[in-house]
């Protein structure tokens, strides 16, 4: 929720796995198990594969539901569409169903919350559609601002949040809740009542609450949203629609959930960095960033824009970092055609520079280089590492400090 636009938090989108992020059927297979209501579903890649698995849902309507790792689908278009349906498609007739299952395979989605590329669509959801009488919004999340758990509810979901947040903020009510107390039967109400839950389904509602939020805890989440959240014709509660994200730290006791896992999504270059423990984040630039440590990351992407040029991607090597790693890191930061400049800036604590040297001129000599490399090393070894470059005699151009790496990579750009 309350995903700030703009390209780096797009990107991420798509490729940062700080939180691990689960598709909408995999979150909700995760409600269902911690008794949380959600609609009968099932899941296919295909037309066949759905029709093996058909279930029939009585009177209710189908609804059938791209299943992609952003929000906003039920708004989006697929490029090449030729049916003129979004990413949420609801019909009473089976026929209509699996039609529309044909269309979105295959296909690419674009929300507004996926770049203009969009997202290709590999499976579908076909779930069970109830009757909605009101939707609601309710998040559970991580707050640095209260240190803990805060429910943020609203009585005006299925929309844009954000929208809401910023036209109507007296409609978005912010409960933290005391970690090690959990939420209470009071809070739990107040948060229906917020939510605009009215009779007997104040009750009812407070129970689903309540259970979203235990449920945040007992997988250690740092966000369980549903929007929307609605009451049905028939006076009963549902999960309509489930979005969650996992504390990465929190993978070796969660082993089930970080098992879903399918890196389907990423950006291949940021997969192929992970399998060699390298944190990579692509951008829209064309300085190539190889550093330790995602302060330094920053502290170089800022000086880079203050001499004018934009960061293509960053690649961090972390701390245990081996001369292989660095071999791979320099690859992959190079496979971008839309680099014109590499900058690679150390600081060498736990880090080894000559390590970083030796893995830097093996790629330069394995791969070549067609563009400017500007290197910039400091701290342990860096005499050594020096030399190791200077040795090489490939082309590399140096620098003493950071101001001065960024300055020599922005002028080294074609102009
Ligand atoms: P997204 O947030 O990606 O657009 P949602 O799952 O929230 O996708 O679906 C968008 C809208 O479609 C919902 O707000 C709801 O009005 C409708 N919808 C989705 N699933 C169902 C369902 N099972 N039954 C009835 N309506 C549904
Ligand atoms: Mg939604």
């Amino acid at each position: 929720m309350f995903r700030a636009a703009g390209n780096l938090s797009k990107s991420m989108l798509t490729s940062q796995r700080r939180f691990l992020n689960l598709q909408e059927f995999q979150s909700k297979e995760i409600l269902e198990k911690h008794g949380c209501s959600v609609q009968k579903f099932v899941v296919a890649s295909n037309r066949k594969e759905a029709e093996d698995k058909w279930m029939s849902f009585g009177d209710h309507e189908y609804v059938v539901k791209a299943q992609i790792l952003a929000g906003g689908r039920g708004k989006g278009k697929f490029i090449n569409g030729t049916k003129g349906i979004g990413g949420v498609y609801i019909t009473k007739e089976k026929n209509a169903a699996l039609e529309a299952i044909d269309e979105m395979i295959g296909k690419r989605l674009v929300t507004k919350q996926t770049t203009e590329e969009g997202v290709r669509v590999d499976k579908v959801m076909i779930a069970e559609g109830v009757d909605i009488k009101r939707e609601t919004y309710l998040a559970v999340l991580m707050d640095r601002e209260s240190n803990g758990p805060v429910v943020v509810a609203s009585p005006d979901g299925g929309m844009d949040i954000e929208a809401v947040a910023e036209k109507t903020p007296d409609r978005i009510f912010k409960t933290p809740i005391d970690i090690q107390m959990g939420m209470t039967e009071s809070q739990a109400l107040k948060i229906a009542k917020e939510l605009q839950f009215e009779g007997k389904l104040l009750g009812a509602a407070a129970t689903e609450i309540k259970r979203l939020y235990d449920l945040f805890i007992a997988v250690d989440a740092t966000q369980v949203e549903i929007n929307p959240l609605v009451e049905t014709a028939d006076g009963r509660v549902f999960c309509v629609d489930a979005k969650m994200n996992f504390d990465d730290s929190a993978a070796y006791r969660q082993q089930d959930i970080f098992a879903y896992e399918t890196f389907e999504e990423h950006d291949p270059r940021e997969v192929d960095a992970h399998q060699f423990n390298l944190n990579y984040i692509g951008m829209d630039g064309n300085i190539a960033c190889l550093v330790n440590g995602a302060g330094l990351a920053m502290a170089t992407m800022d000086l880079i824009k203050l001499h004018g040029g934009e960061p293509a991607n960053f690649l961090d090597v972390g701390g245990a970092v081996t001369e292989d790693a660095v071999f791979n890191a320099v690859r992959i930061i190079t496979s971008d055609p839309r680099v014109k400049c590499v900058l690679i800036n150390i600081f060498g604590g736990i880090v080894n520079c000559a390590t970083i040297a030796n893995g830097v001129v093996n790629a330069v000599n394995k791969i070549g280089l067609k563009v400017p490399m500007v290197v910039r090393l400091e701290g342990t070894n860096v005499d050594a590492a020096k030399q190791i470059m200077k040795k090489s005699g490939l082309k590399i151009l140096t620098a003493n400090n950071l101001d001065e790496a960024a300055a020599k990579a922005v002028s080294s750009l074609p102009k």
